[in-house]
């Protein structure tokens, strides 16, 4: 429930953000006396075993590229999404064929499993039939509303949520004509029309998505929506680009948005192997401390003092430890000027000087060897770490582990 001190932290947080902010999210100031529904606060709903909502881990969706008829290309991506850290897996049913197929995949795997659907309810109702953990409908065009109150007691009889996906690209003509555009505000009032209806047949299921491909407008149109409702949020930037940038798009849009206590679960969306998409939403959790897991390397960026190669270095570390579950941080630094600072302050850390690396364990120096041996001392200490991290459940109530300064090594 409503947590008053957290609500002001929260308002205080908005304040700054918004006096940063630009001219686009001028409207939302009016937002700032009200109160916010952070994540600790919304209703928990369930995919299948995985909780969203109520303060709920947050967690990380993607979507599969196959066609979803092919069962046997679905099943083995799912698989690899799993693998990548993947907690809740989106197929899209675009056809009858498709809605069948969630049957078949759904014996062969164990991920929660949501059906995308766009235009038809009639699709929702057989997605539902074969056993969809969740279903996303698009409220901008699902026409028929006869079929939609089926569709909202076929989810209500098999306790399965709906989540209520707002697009900003396929929003109904007639908020287009009242807003001027796919503006926040049209996107917000989009899900409010939805869950009244929602309500209004006792469904309570929901979560709500407000994704727009421009940055500032999907923060608004989340944050406006928070203040607002209390369902939990699916957090994404739509079409957020190619490469860099849509990790850019995404890492400020997402982050923004969890940095101020909003969104339940995220979806990173980038054009091919969806395994990226898992690898930057680890990377974006790990970044606000939201969840610790696996390996972070840090490294320095690199300047004419260094007496390694950084770059190789910090790769090849990634290599070896890149199967790691346990979170540790270890720093990869080019030199004794600024290395051992930063080797100071991670799990692990390395800061050469001439023909010899330093070797840091929490805080202490644990070894110097000779520059050849860094990388072999470094990464089977990082091992033998996370094997006692895994072995003993090592993880203090932030998920940060407890080892002190080289204990036990
Ligand atoms: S750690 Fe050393 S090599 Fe790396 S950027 Fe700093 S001063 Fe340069």
């Amino acid at each position: 429930m409503a947590d008053p001190k957290r609500s002001t932290i929260t308002r205080l947080r908005l304040n700054n953000f918004f006096k940063a902010g630009g001219n686009s999210l001028d409207s939302i100031n009016n937002l700032l006396g009200s109160k916010i529904f952070t994540r600790e606060m919304t209703r928990r709903v369930y995919v299948g075993s995985v909780a969203i909502g109520g303060g709920a881990p947050i967690s990380i969706q993607s979507m599969t590229r196959t066609r979803t008829e092919d069962v046997e290309a679905t099943v083995q991506q799912i698989k690899e999404l799993k693998e990548a850290g993947c907690d809740i897996v989106r197929l899209a049913i675009p056809n009858e064929r498709a809605a069948k197929a969630i049957g078949e995949i759904k014996r062969q795997v164990d991920v929660p499993i949501v059906a995308d659907i766009h235009f038809s309810a009639s699709l929702a109702l057989k997605a539902i039939e074969s056993g969809a953990d969740k279903v996303r409908l698009n409220p901008g065009n699902i026409r028929n509303r006869n079929k939609l109150v089926d569709v909202v007691r076929a989810a209500s009889e098999r306790s399965i949520p709906i989540r209520i996906g707002v697009n900003a690209g396929s929003l109904h003509p007639e908020l287009l004509r009242k807003y001027g555009g796919p503006t926040p505000e049209a996107m917000v009032e989009s899900a409010a029309l939805e869950i009244a209806e929602f309500e209004r047949l006792g469904f309570h299921e929901i979560v709500v998505s407000l994704k727009s491909s421009d940055v500032m407008d999907t923060i608004s149109a989340y944050i406006a929506f928070a203040s607002r409702f209390a369902y939990p949020l699916h957090v994404g930037v739509t079409e957020a680009g190619f490469g860099e940038e849509g990790i850019v798009a995404s890492a400020i849009g997402i982050g923004t948005l969890l940095s101020l206590g909003i969104g339940d679960t995220i979806r990173v969306s980038l054009p091919g192997d969806p395994k990226k998409e898992v690898k930057v939403a680890h990377m974006i959790l790990r970044m606000l401390r939201l969840r610790y897991s696996g390996v972070r390397i840090i490294a320095c960026p690199m300047c004419g003092r260094h007496e390694i190669d950084v770059k190789e270095f910090a790769e090849r570390v990634g290599e070896v430890t890149g199967q790691i579950d346990a979170p540790l941080t270890i720093a990869v630094m080019g030199c004794h000027v600024n290395g051992p600072g930063e080797a100071r302050m991670a799990d692990l850390g390395i800061a050469p000087s001439r023909d010899k690396v330093a070797l840091f364990v929490r805080g202490e120096v644990i070894k110097v060897v000779p520059k050849e041996r860094a990388l072999e001392e470094l990464t089977s200490l990082a091992m033998k770490i996370a094997g006692q991290l895994e072995n003993n459940g090592q993880l203090n109530a932030h998920g940060r582990n407890k080892l002190a300064g080289g204990d036990g090594l």
